[in-house]
């Protein structure tokens, strides 16, 4: 008993300082940062949207900041979207600038929360049908949320959990 005890405490010391160096320089960015794709600012250990904070541009502790690619930028770029929202139905052809419009106000008081969470395609798919990706799930089902809270209609929130992906379908006709 006495040898696994300290066998098991040999082992997990040495794990924990392994990992703790290399997690440190993977999930701690340097400060600050500004992404040279959407102009989005990482202080303080998150990111605030380019035209956020207006007024209050250079703080006290000013100093150029780092060029990097935000997680959103670098989403777009390798198109894996973090849900999919599926705009139907008959109501979508009389109404599709208003749905539009709600959709994206929606995306940019969404913004404030989460800066990272974006449409980032946007897909007409003949005239009773819009298919949008979001970068993540959480944006989805806001989306979602909001097009059933203004219009009524049917909405439908479909979730995998071992692809973190959100699927919503809202549909009135
Ligand atoms: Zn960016």
């Amino acid at each position: 008993m006495r040898s696994n005890k300290r066998y098991t405490n040999t082992t997990f010391t040495k794990r924990v300082d392994h990992e703790a160096g290399r997690h440190h320089t993977a999930r701690a960015p340097r400060e600050p940062a500004v992404c040279e794709s959407c102009g989005a600012v990482y202080a303080s250990r998150r990111w605030t949207a380019a035209d956020a904070d207006r007024g209050t541009r250079e703080p006290e502790h000013w100093r150029p900041a780092r060029l990097t690619t935000c997680p959103a930028c670098k989403q777009k770029q390798s198109g894996n979207p973090g849900g999919y929202v599926h705009v139907e139905g008959a109501f979508v052809i009389a109404h599709r600038d208003e749905i539009e419009r709600l959709l994206r106000n929606e995306a940019e008081r969404a913004s404030e929360d989460n800066p990272l969470g974006r449409i980032m395609d946007w897909k007409e798919d003949g005239d009773a049908k819009l298919t949008l990706a979001t970068t993540t799930e959480h944006l989805a089902q806001r989306l979602g949320h909001a097009l059933e809270k203004a219009y009524g209609g049917t909405v439908h929130y479909d979730f995998s959990h071992e692809n973190k992906l959100a699927r919503v379908k809202w549909c009135r006709n």
